[in-house]
């Protein structure tokens, strides 16, 4: 379903630019914006994938990843086809890219089934879920859908949460944060030329907007991927450990991921886990009360422990999970474990 899109302006010769993301894209009459989803019609933008599913699944929260945020529930998530970003590993590139390779109209392929907002939270609701996640591509690039279906989700009593690259604009953000109660935002590099090489953007506004999420009081996490000779030095890695400390909060977990070669950095090894491992621990030295490994199933860096004392407060095996907390707080010294229910 088409929609008249959000946050857009009009300029002469029919030509618009999209305010939904960092790119600000000036798009000409007929044309697509970069997320490829997104088309000027005779000097109007139009969402292209309003109402159009293109996954929707039952997840354990903590495959988001979040850790903190409603441990051990399930959250309804759902996406569109299309990303603001090309990045080279791409995990989703047959449905993020998808519109970007193949032109959308008369191609044949389809743009997701249909779903309505309605039918979104009704179906989380009947599956016991506690929360609806806008993951597996950006949910930027559909803010309109997206939108609509928090603010139901909302009224039901759901929480909201994005998985994102943080690239949004300020307005954006605006419009979403009184709706929105987490987001982990992969922050993929502390490097404007990884940004720009690897994913076709810029990292100056995410660290900004991870500031305003912070400062707004949403819940928040980071992913950071490690990929091999691309983003994985100690110098590195430090940078972004010291940013999250000083600038998001000790008690900002951090989820550090190994990598596995996907879309065009298939000729990449996967990460050594001993690199992911040495991350984990730049980021305790750091300050950091909660670093986690990602992508190393029964790894011992995906419990929680409690930063006070040590012990071991959550197991997590792939998505078991076993709590030794007392309602967030370690049932050894009563420490807070950041944990939000
Ligand atoms: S969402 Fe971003 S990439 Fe897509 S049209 Fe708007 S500014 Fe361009």
């Amino acid at each position: 379903m088409e929609k008249i899109a959000l946050l857009w302006k009009k300029f002469k010769d029919n030509k618009v630019r999209c305010g939904l993301c960092n790119h600000r894209c000036i798009i000409n009459d007929g044309d697509y914006g970069l997320c490829g989803v997104r088309k000027n019609k005779k000097g109007k933008l139009y969402s292209l994938v309003y109402g159009k599913a293109i996954a929707k699944n039952i997840d354990p929260i903590e495959k988001k990843p979040f850790f903190h945020f409603l441990p051990g529930t399930k959250s309804y998530s759902i996406a569109t086809v299309g990303c603001n970003f090309s990045c080279l590993h791409c995990q989703n590139a047959d449905i993020s890219q998808f519109s970007k390779e193949r032109t959308i109209e008369g191609s044949g392929f389809t743009l997701g089934r249909d779903l309505l907002p309605e039918e979104i939270v009704e179906n989380a609701l009947k599956n016991d879920c506690k929360s609806i996640a806008y993951t597996y591509t950006e949910p930027t690039v559909f803010t309109e859908y997206a939108l609509d279906t928090m603010k139901l989700a909302k009224k039901k009593g759901l929480k909201n949460v994005w998985v994102s690259n943080g690239y949004m604009t300020k307005e954006c953000l605006d419009l979403i944060a009184p709706y929105l109660d987490a987001i982990n935002v992969d922050l993929k590099s502390f490097s404007e030329d990884f940004y720009r090489e690897v994913c076709g953007a810029r990292l100056a506004p995410v660290l900004e907007n991870l500031k305003t999420i912070k400062k707004k009081r949403i819940w928040l996490e980071i992913t950071t991927l490690l990929i091999p000779t691309k983003n994985d030095s100690e110098k590195e890695i430090k940078k972004i450990a010291k940013f999250i400390s000083k600038e998001l909060g000790r008690e900002t977990p951090w989820h550090i991921s190994r990598f596995f070669p996907a879309y065009k950095l298939v000729y990449l090894p996967p990460t050594d886990t001993a690199v992911i491992k040495k991350a984990v621990e730049i980021g305790k030295t750091e300050g950091l009360k909660y670093v986690y490994s990602g992508n190393i199933p029964g790894d011992s860096y995906e419990d929680t422990y409690c930063p006070k004392c040590g012990a071991k407060m959550i197991d997590r095996t792939g998505y078991f999970i076993e709590r030794f907390d007392k309602k967030g707080k370690c049932a050894e010294c009563g420490e807070d474990l950041n944990i939000i229910e």
